[in-house]
């Protein structure tokens, strides 16, 4: 009963999420005027809002102008409800899952708004790694120790890469908002987690790369977001972290 909960609620979240990532890029605010279609602006009704069921039931078309509704707002209310169900199944009703929530959360729409706008906003990432670190502050089975280690990992890494990249190609490879996601994610997992999530976003990053570049015949300059692959790969992390760690250090032994 508390997991079917704990879905609806991640839905009803990600219902939110859209609104955030809509708006974000374009400063509106999020909370005024009330949710309105994109297309023709006209207001949308409760009954007509109500996460996944209400794009089944419109056969993902507005009711007022039926132009087409993206699917994106269905996939984020999706990913969200499973993301918390997954959360809560691991940790049951406890702050971890309050605090893991909230971060797997900020990357959906990072992730989002990477993928249509190729940044990531310093207003998610910038408090994210406060709230990452006051986490490790108050969660049990992390230390502010990790949280500092994964953060200082996470960004300079990354800051490095960046830098060099640079360097060698006079051009912008990796922009300073992965940094700061990076850095935001060793805040909430810890150092471990980082040297995780750079190996499993490097290695999926550059599989669906190619993949791009093969199916699109697109050249090597054309700049996938690095976002969303950071961001998937840190939710690996935060779920089989430990046992891939585990079964690496069984491999070599
Ligand atoms: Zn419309």
């Amino acid at each position: 009963m508390l997991n079917v909960i704990s879905l609806l609620f991640g839905a009803m979240i990600g219902s939110c999420l859209n609104v955030f990532i809509c708006r974000l890029p374009k400063e509106e605010s999020s909370i005024t005027p009330g949710s309105h279609c994109p297309q023709c602006s006209k207001p949308i009704r409760w009954y007509d809002n109500i996460p996944l069921v209400s794009f089944l039931l419109l056969r993902g078309k507005c009711r007022n102008c039926h132009r087409s509704i993206s699917v994106q707002y269905p996939l984020v209310e999706g990913i969200t409800a499973l993301l918390s169900l997954l959360l809560f199944i691991r940790f049951g009703p406890s702050l971890n899952y309050v605090i893991y929530f909230a971060f797997v959360a900020a990357l959906v729409v990072i992730t989002v708004i990477d993928l249509h706008h190729q940044i990531i906003p310093d207003m998610i990432s910038l408090p994210g790694i406060g709230v990452g670190l006051l986490a490790s502050w108050i969660l049990p089975g992390t230390s502010v120790v990790k949280a500092l280690l994964g953060l200082l990992l996470g960004g300079g890494s990354l800051f490095l890469v960046a830098t060099v990249y640079e360097w060698l190609f006079k051009r912008e490879g990796m922009g300073g908002g992965d940094v700061k996601l990076l850095a935001m994610i060793g805040a909430f997992l810890g150092w471990k987690a980082v040297i995780l999530t750079i190996l499993l976003s490097s290695l999926i990053g550059s599989i669906v790369g190619i993949a791009v570049i093969l199916w699109k015949g697109r050249d090597f300059k054309y700049a996938i977001p690095f976002g969303p692959f950071l961001s998937l790969g840190a939710v690996i992390a935060l779920f089989y972290g430990e046992n891939l760690i585990l079964w690496y250090l069984t491999l070599n032994r």
